[in-house]
């Protein structure tokens, strides 16, 4: 510049004291920051929807009850799912390579168990009724939703209390039934009615709820069991698995065989295999794969090996081995895996001559369960991507209409109906196909942008390793039904959520304001305000942001 100054005759060095936002730079930026929460892989996995990484950050924040509230807006049994779900929000989570992926179950389980005003507010009256057909967990969850939603609700089932296979399938071991009651009692709270003991189709007529209610769900699950197909099968002291479990779920003890064969790989197999050695029986399970292609939860399988439970793989039964009237074994075939079937897993194909007898005093069926459509109108075999039927009011839900086989989709299931019926009900008409649960959120992201480990600016992050999960140890599990997993402390969940990364959700950790090179970034109300005319959109602030919680966009003048 050509001032005439030399450096010698200052006296003072000129700065300006006034700000830079003086100059408009952000006028001739052609692409901005925008502050944009976008979904965390863990919640894109999650079929119940649970918002998990907003919680989790409430709760690094010691705001325990709004987590455990936040988690409850649409699920009604997260100290159920946090017990029972295989969690599958865990399998894609970021945390994995840092010290392994949150123990989301865990903090669900635990913010589940929390007690006290944690339930939203129903709207006000519709003045609409529903009746819900079946209490397993698409049933809870849509009765939870809809009555959320103002609708007066009734749930039918035909057995002696609420929770479908929650209550006559899963084993106090693994969900111990105060958890299970409290929950159904917080939904019955709300004001949704059980009429259990009610068989629609035979105590209730299913044309007389379509004429009573303004719209029905039918959740009724899988209940009718597949049979062997084998000779013996017909022998008293063969049992089907679920009525077994059932029974002995009840409290009911029954004489048993002191050796019993429990066939299937699936987790009726395996809760019947634990459920018989915790009274006291020898159990053996047989399976014609190998324990890859189990369908069982894994860590089901790993809890029953633990407990000494002993396995045949690769075998399946030919004959029940009745001598003077009693059972002395099972007759099976040795099995090797062949090509992949419909359902990917590798084919068992028989080995010729490769019989052999498991001994054994009687045997139990596991082998899963189809649609029991008895008494009920044939049109609800199908549902439609609406989760409609062919009948106009009628809606399916959960294990039913996808066979997805786990409580959490039966969850997600629920929540979507229910949302369905809502726009049926408030004559918004019904949508090309249900919605997905993530859509269902309150809070404003962008679904479509899946913010995976690529996206995240991990210099930020360190590993944390992820605290122990307790178990009861093996020696103290026989003859008794308690817990097998333990709960973790307030000081373990708090601090699993600050394990948390955090991913696509802003946490306010400030790299954005302390690194924009304008000082274009403010504090404002609830987080941070862009000087959209100071900001010349150079990217720092995306680029230093930890957990893509904001992007670039084009700037549309
Ligand atoms: C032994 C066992 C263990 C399992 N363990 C797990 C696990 O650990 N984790 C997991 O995620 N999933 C597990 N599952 C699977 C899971 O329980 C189911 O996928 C889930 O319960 C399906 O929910 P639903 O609401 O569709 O039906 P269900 O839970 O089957 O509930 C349907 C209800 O409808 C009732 N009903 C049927 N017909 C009628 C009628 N006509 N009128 C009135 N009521 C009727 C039934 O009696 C039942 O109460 C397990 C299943 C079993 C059998
Ligand atoms: S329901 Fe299952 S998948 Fe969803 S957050 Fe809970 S543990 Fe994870
Ligand atoms: S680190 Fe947190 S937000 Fe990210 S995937 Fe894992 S649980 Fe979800």
């Amino acid at each position: 510049m050509a001032t005439g100054l030399r450096l010698e005759d200052l006296t003072y060095v000129p700065f300006s004291e006034r700000p830079t936002t003086a100059i408009k730079t952000g006028t001739w930026k052609y692409v901005e920051p925008v502050y944009q929460n976008a979904l965390p892989p863990c919640a894109g996995a999650c079929p119940a929807g649970n918002d998990i990484s907003y919680a989790l950050l409430l709760l690094a924040q010691g705001r325990v009850m709004e987590a455990a509230r936040w988690w409850r807006q649409r699920n009604p049994i997260p100290a159920t799912l946090g017990r029972v779900c295989p969690h599958p929000c865990e399998r894609p989570c970021n945390r994995e390579a840092l010290g392994g992926a949150i123990a989301v179950h865990m903090v669900e389980r635990f913010l589940g168990d929390v007690e006290g005003d944690v339930v939203p507010q129903p709207a006000p009256r519709s003045g609409k009724k529903v009746a819900v057909v079946g209490s397993g967990p698409a049933g809870l969850a849509a009765a939870y939703n809809l009555r959320l939603a103002g609708h007066q609700v009734c749930v039918f089932d035909d057995k002696p209390a609420p929770g479908g296979y929650l209550r006559t399938g899963i084993p106090e071991y693994r969900l111990p039934r105060q958890v299970l009651d409290r929950e159904v009692g917080l939904i019955a709270h709300l004001g949704v009615e059980f009429r259990q003991r009610v068989r629609v189709g035979r105590e209730v007529g299913f044309d007389e709820l379509r004429r009573v209610y303004d719209a029905v769900v039918v959740a009724v699950g899988f209940h009718k069991s597949r049979s062997l197909g084998i000779p013996g099968e017909d022998h008293p002291q063969v049992y089907n698995g679920v009525k077994l479990l059932e029974r002995l779920l009840a409290g009911e003890r029954p004489p048993l065989p002191s050796r019993m064969v429990v066939v299937g790989g699936g987790n009726t197999a395996m809760d019947v295999a634990r459920s018989l050695w915790r009274v006291g029986v020898e159990p053996v399970v047989v399976y014609r794969r190998t324990r890859e292609e189990m369908p069982a939860i894994a860590s089901e399988v790993e809890e029953a090996l633990a407990e000494g439970i002993p396995f045949q793989f690769l075998a399946a039964p030919v004959r029940v081995v009745v001598e003077e009237g009693r059972i002395v074994g099972l007759e099976c075939q040795r099995m090797e895996l062949g090509e992949p079937d419909a359902s990917g897993r590798r084919r068992p194909v028989p080995v010729p001559g490769s019989e052999f007898v498991v001994p054994c005093g009687g045997v139990v069926t596991a082998l899963g369960e189809v649609v029991d459509l008895e008494g009920l109108p044939g049109e609800l075999a199908k549902g439609d991507a609406r989760q409609c039927t062919p009948l106009e009011g009628v809606f399916l839900a959960g294990d039913m209409l996808d066979g997805a086989g786990t409580v959490t989709a039966a969850v997600g299931s629920g929540i979507r109906v229910a949302a369905v019926v809502h726009a049926y009900l408030t004559g918004q008409g019904l949508p090309q196909v249900a919605p997905a649960v993530q859509e269902l959120w309150p809070r404003p992201l962008e679904r479509q942008r899946l913010v995976e480990w690529g996206k995240l600016n991990t210099v930020y992050f360190r590993a944390v390793p992820r605290p122990p999960i307790h178990h009861l140890p093996p020696e103290l599990r026989r003859g008794d039904f308690a817990e097998v997993v333990q709960g973790w402390s307030v000081a373990e969940v708090l601090g699993e959520a600050r394990r948390c990364l955090a991913c696509g959700t802003c946490n306010e950790c400030c790299n954005c304001l302390y690194f924009c090179p304008d000082v274009a970034i403010h504090r404002a109300d609830g987080g941070f305000s862009i000087d959209r005319e100071h900001c010349k959109g150079c990217g720092i602030c995306v680029q230093e942001c930890p957990r893509s919680a904001l992007i670039l966009r084009e700037v549309t003048r």
